[in-house]
């Protein structure tokens, strides 16, 4: 269902070689913050689409999604290819369950990003539904380099506005980088580092976590929470850990 729209990119942000931000307008429906949007091209008289989640908040314009190239991908490659004033497809149907309104609420909330899943997650933080929801939020952003550590204004206004309610936690696998863990997700859990940054125990009883990006972290993370007692969420079976697989 749906119908292919129409958008033109406004902005693009350069992070770095392989990193964009593309801002579009595009007469998309309602959505709800942590969804995603099938994001097209006309490639040799055909359309090809992904999907990629959608950084702006409900109501908040131009939308904008963050992506990075995939050398090999016949689609990414060619989004990073376009400019303001150029042309791509959205489609009208935005979904994706992972979202505050699928999410049963905690006093706290833990979010873990590799690479640009970190949008959907500012999406929603941007929204009053997790502040309303928990007490104290937790994100955790790695990135396998300095120059991949993207959107540090919004995080620094949302730190700003949220004082002690948000701790944010980067991390950065490849490079020695002042501020930032050198680890990955699962590591720097086993070692107990974002426990002890978050001042806080990440348990059952209090938690739900959000896992987002690539599937090696998702699994390894996935296996470290259940060894926690923290059990996988489904609408029809609630539990504590909603995913969103991005490759
Ligand atoms: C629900 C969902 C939401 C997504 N949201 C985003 C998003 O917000 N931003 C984003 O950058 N991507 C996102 N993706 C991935 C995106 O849809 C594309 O797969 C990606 O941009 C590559 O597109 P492509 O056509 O160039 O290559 P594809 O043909 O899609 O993929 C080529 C190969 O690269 C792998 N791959 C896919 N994405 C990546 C990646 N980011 N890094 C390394 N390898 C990758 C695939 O598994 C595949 O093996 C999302 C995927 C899903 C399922």
């Amino acid at each position: 269902m749906g119908e292919w729209l129409e958008a033109t990119v406004t902005e693009k942000i350069r992070w770095n070689d392989g990193l964009f931000s593309l801002r579009f307008e595009a007469p998309l429906p309602d959505f709800k913050a942590g969804q995603f949007v099938r994001v097209g091209l006309d490639i040799e008289g055909e359309r090809l689409a992904r999907p990629y989640s959608l950084v702006n908040a409900p109501g908040e314009t131009p939308h904008e999604i963050l992506f990075n190239i995939v050398p090999e991908g016949p689609l990414s490659p060619r989004l990073a290819r376009l400019e303001a004033g150029g042309a791509l497809f959205v489609h009208s149907s935005v979904t994706g369950t992972m979202t505050m309104e699928r999410t049963p609420g905690h006093r706290h909330l833990w979010l873990f990003s590799t690479g640009t899943a970190l949008g959907p997650f500012l999406s929603m933080l941007k929204t009053d539904g997790p502040w309303q929801r928990a007490d104290r939020i937790v994100l955790c952003h790695s990135v396998r380099r300095a120059a991949d550590q993207v959107y540090d204004t919004v995080i620094r206004e949302l730190l700003e506005r949220h004082g002690k309610r948000l701790t944010f936690v980067p991390l950065v696998t490849r490079e020695v980088v002042a501020g930032a863990l050198h680890a990955r997700i699962t590591s720097a859990l086993e070692a107990g580092d974002i426990e002890r940054i978050a001042g806080m125990a990440l348990r059952p009883e209090d938690a739900h976590v959000m896992l987002c990006g690539n599937s090696d972290m998702i699994e390894s993370v996935q296996q470290w929470l259940a060894g926690r007692g923290l059990r996988r969420h489904r609408r029809r079976e609630p539990g504590d850990v909603t995913i969103e697989k991005y490759h």
